[in-house]
């Protein structure tokens, strides 16, 4: 009988042990689901995780430490969308600006050809008109050029070249305005230096600030082109002679599309630089200018001794 009763006394304990297990594990299920489907709610709204305020070494720690990361990552690609959004708006929004006054003007032109009025010759229109087309035709180029290097299309391709090789073709581009304008180009570099750097790129680059220089020298100026190892970067420098930029313009020369107020009658659309820079900056250089008003500029070209 005694050992009946025992026997009772033992199940019911068992039992109600059970239930109690089965009870306490339908509720953290329970806490669980609750948990996540709030947690994924707020992934879905775009809102702030909750806070786990004693992060436990459980099943749900473990969760929610992994449910807080896809959330910081999901922030910061929000974030990357809307930057690349907002570059994308300020482009569109740049290119129609820029391309606003070249089509007005040939519009214009084509009306006085049309009305032939207003004293204006046949010849001087066409050439007008013609001259409109290049700017458009340089920026439509400069456009897809920067667009393909933003977006990847074109690759930086790094190999170890003479120097030499990169400095002539950038120099064979520049000669003939130079020539021109009776401006001379020095150039000192040793012939034996070699850099890892892409040469096709790094000579565009190198052009566009020749290029600059030339037109903002005057007439039989000088510019110099020197080449120096130094212990970190190979430093490429560009001088001139010319009309100098005030220091407090120093930084604003190289955003997209900037010209300087005073040298509108120079062709140009204000992406030389930017390119530039943007072409260096992807090999891990970067580009400094010194220049004084009326004595001349100096465009200083680093890049990285180091293979990368
Ligand atoms: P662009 O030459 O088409 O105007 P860039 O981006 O190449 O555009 O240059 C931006 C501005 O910086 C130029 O408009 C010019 O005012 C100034 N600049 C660039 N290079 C020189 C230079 N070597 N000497 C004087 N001014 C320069």
């Amino acid at each position: 009988m005694e050992i009946t009763l025992l026997c009772i006394f033992f199940l019911t304990g068992i039992i109600s042990w059970l239930l109690w297990k089965n009870y306490c594990l339908k509720r953290d299920i329970y806490d669980f689901t609750q948990k996540l489907d709030q947690s994924l709610n707020q992934l879905l709204n775009n809102e702030q995780l909750s806070k786990t305020i004693d992060q436990k070494d459980d099943l749900w720690g473990m969760v929610s430490e992994r449910l807080n990361r896809i959330s910081h990552l999901y922030a910061r690609k929000n974030q990357e969308i809307s930057e690349e959004k907002e570059n994308l708006k300020e482009l569109v929004s740049d290119i129609s600006h820029q391309t606003k006054t070249p089509l007005a003007n040939i519009k214009l032109y084509l009306e006085l050809l049309l009305e032939a009025k207003d004293g204006t010759s046949p010849q001087e229109s066409l050439e007008k008109i013609n001259s409109q087309v290049e700017k458009l035709d340089f920026l439509l180029q400069s456009m897809v050029k920067l667009s393909r290097l933003e977006t990847g299309t074109i690759k930086i391709q790094k190999s170890e070249v003479p120097i030499a090789d990169t400095l002539a073709e950038a120099i064979g581009g520049a000669i003939p305005k130079a020539d021109q304008k009776h401006i001379s180009i020095q150039v000192s570099y040793d012939e034996n230096l070699r850099l890892h750097h892409d040469k096709k790129w790094t000579a565009e680059a190198i052009f566009n600030l020749l290029d600059n220089a030339v037109k903002y020298t005057e007439e039989a100026g000088k510019i110099h082109i020197s080449v120096k190892k130094e212990t970190i970067f190979t430093k490429i420098s560009i001088s001139d002679t010319g009309k100098g930029i005030p220091l407090e313009r120093h930084g604003t020369i190289f955003t997209r599309f900037y010209r300087e107020p005073e040298i509108h009658d120079n062709e140009g659309i204000g992406i030389g630089l930017y390119l530039a820079r943007k072409i260096i900056s992807m090999q891990n250089g970067y580009i400094k200018v010194d220049s004084e008003v009326g004595k001349g500029s100096s465009f200083h070209i680093y890049l990285p001794n180091k293979m990368e």
